[in-house]
């Protein structure tokens, strides 16, 4: 593997909401398109586009900011009349993704212009885009939309068919992306890598379909979900109607970590609500990790499900001791352990009268470096816990991701490098447990060899991603590359 390869590590950091609507009757849709993204913000904060149909051409607005704050009325004007829309919501980085790596991007060359986004990551970023900066393509940014949209054009010039022209980018791209796109021809296409590793589902009513990362974005339109689309599955909704195919299906290998984190638990992906699951996890850690307690508490939000789970489970009542101020959005994650204390303080506080005195079962969705967890555990020891014992619904993170996540190398992951009874000490509670993997994979439901669990296993579904892991264990790299400095 060349070191270009490693590029894929440096800035491409795509966790992100991505959604995508046809009107069948040819009613406007681009309010469709606004709440359907206002649905998916918690999947990134950093910058939102949309790019519509109005018949004649596509109108993009891609700007770095919140939906709400991006698409005032007078915005919304440009997109009135629109019958097909595609939107995008991407999540915060520190260090790249200027506007200019804003999605959608548009390319013209083919069918009036293609402007496409995506949720995913592609792990042979690098190499790719050496191969095309070689045939003499320009990329204008460093997000890997402007790459899917580039070798997709390419391959649809020479092909001239969406089936054929995405099959063939899906033998190019190595890693994860579900991917909307929509043609100067008033086209909706959307496909899903091979191993559908992150979540597209679609609902459609006699009006419209609907494509989404996740199902809040088809609720929040009143539009029923119908379902996944499936591995290196294809659709195209056009005048003719909509056609879908299977162009390159491998074994799903669904993302576990859309269901400990990153999902809102009102969603179903791959039919499973993604709260149920968290309930799961929650009573399987009760299970595994009992502990004499008073009161159970959540770290807000994502892990209230979880600790809903554990509380019915241990028959300890769960209490809201902790609260979140929900107007704090990004606090950087800085390297002393002052500043981190103060970042969490800023986001938490801890509830005295509930905690004063108390055994607390602390739930937590996950530790990753082990930054956040140490300042709350000290929080809830100066708002009186008697004793703080925490319960974590991820197995140990112990590998990077490359499909979208960010995590960091192993060199910073804490999994990777301490032993439970070590991490315990460091973030100085009183005992800690994670769910097992078997446990985890149970609680989602949908079968081991259906996901993906390269973050905790440390064995990835594609190739490209096995190699850049031996790669970066062999070189030792422990620099921070790909560290995800801010929190949402
Ligand atoms: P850490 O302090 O690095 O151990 O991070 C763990 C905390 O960050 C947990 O409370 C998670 O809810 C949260 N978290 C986990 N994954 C991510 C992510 N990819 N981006 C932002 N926050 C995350």
């Amino acid at each position: 593997m060349d070191k270009s390869s490693l590029i894929s590590l440096e800035g491409k950091r795509e966790y992100c909401g991505a959604f995508g609507v046809y009107s069948f009757s040819g009613k406007d849709v681009s309010y469709d398109a606004y709440r359907g993204i206002v649905a998916l913000q918690h999947r990134g904060q950093d910058s939102a586009g949309i790019a519509t149909y109005n018949g004649k051409k596509v109108e993009l607005t891609r700007e770095l900011g919140l939906v709400s704050d991006i698409f005032t009325n007078e915005r919304m004007k440009v997109h009135a009349g629109a019958t097909v829309a595609i939107g995008h919501t991407r999540y915060p980085t520190i260090g790249a993704g200027g506007k200019e790596d804003a999605q959608p991007f548009f390319l013209e060359g083919v069918k009036g212009g293609i402007a496409l986004a995506h949720n995913g990551n592609i792990a042979n970023y690098g190499k790719i885009r050496a191969e095309l900066e070689k045939e003499g393509v320009k990329l204008c940014s460093t997000c890997d939309a402007d790459l899917i949209l580039s070798v997709f054009v390419r391959e649809h010039k020479a092909c001239k068919d969406y089936f054929e022209a995405a099959k063939r980018t899906m033998q190019v791209l190595d890693g994860s992306y579900s991917v909307v796109l929509l043609s100067g021809e008033g086209e909706l296409v959307v496909f899903r890598d091979p191993h559908a590793i992150r979540p597209m589902c679609f609902g459609k009513d006699a009006e419209k379909i609907i494509f989404a990362s996740e199902s809040v974005a088809l609720d929040i339109n009143n539009v029923p979900l119908l379902g996944d689309v499936k591995p290196g599955e294809v659709y195209v909704v056009s005048k003719a109607g909509v056609e879908n195919k299977v162009v390159l299906g491998k074994e799903e290998k669904h993302c576990m970590f859309e269901y400990v984190y990153f999902s809102r638990p009102d969603s179903v992906i791959e039919g499973k609500l993604v709260h149920y699951a968290r309930v799961e996890m929650g009573k399987r850690l009760a299970r595994a990790a009992p502990v004499k307690a008073d009161i159970v508490v959540a770290v807000p939000d994502t892990a209230r499900s979880a600790a809903m789970g554990y509380s019915k489970e241990s028959k300890i009542p769960i209490e809201e001791g902790l609260i979140k101020n929900r107007y704090v959005g990004r606090t950087f994650i800085m390297p002393s352990q002052q500043k981190r204390e103060n970042a969490v303080r800023l986001k938490l506080n801890a509830v005295k009268m509930e905690l004063a005195g108390k055994r607390v079962v602390l739930i937590d969705d996950s530790i990753v470096r082990g930054t956040t967890s140490g300042p709350i555990v000290k929080l809830l020891r100066s708002a009186g816990a008697k004793e703080v014992h925490v319960r974590i619904t991820c197995p140990p993170v112990i590998a990077p991701c490359f499909y979208g996540v960010d995590l960091p190398t192993y060199g910073e992951l804490i999994a990777a490098n301490r032993s439970v009874e070590e991490i315990c000490k460091y973030i100085g509670a009183d005992s800690l447990a994670y769910l097992s993997v078997d446990d985890l994979v149970a609680s989602i439901g949908l079968g081991k060899e259906n996901m993906c669990l390269g973050c905790i296993t440390d064995t990835y579904p594609t190739a490209f991603g096995n190699e850049i892991a031996q790669k970066m264990k062999k070189e030792g790299r422990k620099d921070g590359v790909r560290i995800w400095e801010e929190k949402a």
